[in-house]
């Protein structure tokens, strides 16, 4: 972990289950307003730092099951509380939930099963129209749109543990002043983390334009947005070691606004393209029974993430077979003497890694 994340992490806020109930206590802290209400009536907060000239706006959590981003958030606030020169030029707008029933429920969506990604344009659900009147009013200088990845997704052999994007800003996917701008922050984040133990662990998202995703709305607005995916780092289900590299993210990219000193444009379109490459398990070259054939080939599984008592639970299920050559496995167990196993998508997975002493 780096040292300058570790005096700061906020230790009220760990795991992967984050909502209201669990930032409320820290809100006094902070200059913290309620900005509106929720589908169902749940309080949507905005956290004000900073009376500098330059404008960041930030949100996390648009997707309710997305919370490492909002654990850094707070990490960040509570540096910014002893680190006064990093805020200094800037002005912070901090949406840290912005789909609070998606977070008490573990969900991606709101409580209308609506995507908020997907509304920039219709505004359909009270929480887009929130995002949006902030975005109006305070008129951001920047934007950053903070969301979890799973862990499917990698950087050639490696997890991708954080994936950027400057977000497209038309069909064509080109590139004018404010695209330029946002890529060139993104390029400051992985140029500043080249020296950290995920410099080949960083991925550039598909920028494939979608006017109703909030990001590619706002970068057609003019304003630079950069998306930060917060992904998998080895062993780290809970995503405690990727929030540290989040932080830094967050400060790198900071650092780079409030000094005007930006990494070169050309550095972003040097970061790897992430893909979806990778399981949780990748059985490689097993027996196992597919609709009641015997077949060898290589078995992948992932975890479904289910919320129970307030804790997250990772239960694996079968999500492939077949030649999965090209893929990896975040582990890849030793399959040798494994006796043939059922194989049946979505079904449970427990039986097979239990056998595996897994
Ligand atoms: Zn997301």
């Amino acid at each position: 972990m780096n040292p300058l994340h570790s005096t700061f992490i906020e230790h009220q806020l760990s795991g992967r289950y984050i909502c209201n109930t669990h930032i409320e206590p820290l809100l006094s802290a902070y200059n913290t307003t309620v900005i509106g209400h929720s589908e169902t009536g749940l309080p949507i907060y905005r956290i004000c730092v900073g009376a500098g000239k330059t404008k960041v706006l930030m949100w996390s959590q648009m997707h309710g099951n997305e919370s490492t981003t909002t654990k850094s958030v707070f990490d960040l606030l509570r540096f910014l509380q002893s680190d006064k020169s990093l805020i200094e030029p800037l002005q912070l707008s901090i949406i840290p939930i912005l789909n609070p029933d998606g977070a008490k429920s573990y969900n991606r969506f709101n409580a209308n099963q609506v995507d908020l990604n997907r509304d920039a344009i219709d505004l359909s659900q009270v929480e887009s129209r929130i995002l949006r009147k902030e975005f109006d009013e305070f008129s951001p200088d920047y934007a950053f749109n903070l969301h979890d990845q799973r862990t499917i997704f990698g950087v050639e052999a490696k997890p991708a543990t954080l994936s950027l994007l400057a977000p497209a800003l038309d069909k064509e996917r080109s590139f004018n002043d404010c695209r330029n701008k946002a890529a060139q922050l993104a390029a400051s984040v992985f140029q500043g983390l080249q020296s950290s133990s995920i410099a080949s662990q960083i991925g550039r998202f598909d920028d494939q334009f979608n006017p109703n995703c909030v990001g590619d709305a706002f970068q057609s607005l003019g304003v630079p947005t950069l998306l930060i995916e917060a992904g998998h780092y080895q062993d780290d289900y809970h995503r405690e070691k990727t929030r540290t590299f989040v932080f830094d993210a967050y400060v790198l990219a900071l650092q780079a606004i409030g000094t005007s000193n930006f990494s070169d444009f050309s550095i972003y379109h040097s970061i790897p393209q992430n893909k979806k490459i990778f399981f949780d398990y990748l059985f490689r070259n097993v027996h196992y029974v597919d609709r009641g054939k015997e077949k060898t080939g290589d078995v992948g599984l992932q975890y479904k993430e289910v919320l129970n008592s307030n804790q997250i639970e990772f239960h694996p299920v079968f999500t492939a077979a077949g030649d999965l050559s090209k893929a990896y496995g975040h582990i890849e167990p030793n399959c040798e003497n494994l006796e043939p196993f059922v194989f049946k998508i979505e079904e449970s997975a427990q039986n097979l890694l239990k056998s595996l002493n897994l």
